[in-house]
């Protein structure tokens, strides 16, 4: 039976906010994620979507009122739309927002079903416009099914905001016009530094733009106004007086936002994360599969809250320097 009691970390944190993977798998191969050859995870030691809705009704019994489905690329999961549906079934009972976060190839399929089952707003990963930089950045030739699903999902009357990785010597250059043509759409846009997680075939520091150096320089063309928009998450927000729109920002090295944190992470196959930037795990897959699979799960979210770091210690720093942590952004999906 599980306690109900409300999960409070060792520094007063609430954690409301679950990010729950539904794969490691992605029909793409971002440079600054994954390398072109990523190992996944054997199919034998993935959660069933069952398991995975269980194992989200225990989380939302002790609290958690927003939950984010990631990947990988969770629409690549066959019948995701079902757990979709499932967990729709919980909005108004304790879960005030079902929501996830997607590249969008698969989009132009699902935006009605996701709609219908209760999601209302997604988040977009889309670092360009440009397609020979997609096809170079993704390794796959797949921007126009992108914009083909981000069309789709503003037909269903989604909210899309996009997130986009700033990569120096990429589309450092374009984010101006990116900003410009997401809020045409009436789309906000968040930019995020790069994090040092798990080995990749490039070397990060070659690529990683602080934000604060381009902020400093998109304020030399646009008028950026502190916004008080919060969406549960790290994100920093400024009012864009050119553009009309909203401008997101976060920002794990240049920035640290983990005082305020209220989120943990679970991967495919039931690890949860307490924290992006922690090695501390704890195993939910052996408490769902156990003879009182309830109060396993409710003693597992306790130690995870006891064992929860207070910040993370991402680092960028020289050329050549090794990620901060070996496990891969595709395993809990950011
Ligand atoms: S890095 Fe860890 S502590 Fe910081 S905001 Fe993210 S999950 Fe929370």
């Amino acid at each position: 039976m599980s306690s109900g009691h409300p999960l409070i970390d060792r520094f007063a944190r609430r954690m409301s906010y679950l990010r729950l993977s539904v794969t490691d798998r992605c029909d793409l191969r971002c440079t600054y994620c994954m390398p072109e050859r990523q190992q996944f995870l054997p199919r034998k030691d993935v959660l069933s979507l069952e398991e995975l809705h269980r194992l989200a009704l225990g989380f939302i019994a002790r609290g958690v009122t927003k939950l984010r489905l990631t990947g990988g690329e969770p629409l690549v999961r066959r019948d995701m739309i079902e757990l979709v549906r499932a967990l729709g079934r919980e909005l108004g009972r304790g879960l005030d927002e079902l929501t996830l976060t997607t590249n969008a190839t698969r989009l132009a399929e699902f935006a009605e079903p996701l709609r219908d089952a209760g999601v209302r707003r997604i988040n977009v990963s889309l670092d360009t416009l440009d397609r020979g930089t997609f096809t170079r950045l993704a390794r796959r030739d797949s921007l126009p099914q992108v914009l083909e699903g981000i069309e789709a999902a503003l037909a269903a009357g989604l909210s899309v905001k996009l997130n986009t990785v700033a990569l120096k010597g990429i589309n450092q250059e374009e984010i101006p016009d990116l900003i410009g043509w997401a809020h045409g759409k009436r789309m906000d846009l968040t930019l995020i530094e790069v994090m040092p997680l798990g080995e990749i075939d490039a070397d990060r520091f070659d690529h990683y733009l602080p934000l604060t150096d381009l902020r400093a320089r998109l304020e030399q063309r646009l008028t950026l106004t502190p916004s008080a928009h919060r969406t549960g998450g790290p994100a920093r927000y400024a009012d864009v007086a050119e553009t009309g729109g909203r401008l997101g920002f976060i920002t794990p090295l240049t920035g640290n936002f983990c005082e305020g944190c209220n989120r943990v992470r679970v991967t495919a196959t039931g690890q949860l994360f307490p924290c992006l930037g922690g090695i501390e795990q704890v195993d939910l897959r052996a408490a769902l599969r156990s003879d009182d699979p309830e109060s396993a799960l409710d003693a597992a979210l306790d130690l995870a809250l006891r064992i929860k770091p207070e910040r993370h210690h991402f680092a960028i720093e020289r050329p050549g320097s090794a990620p901060t942590l070996d496990r891969h952004m595709s395993a809990t999906g950011g």
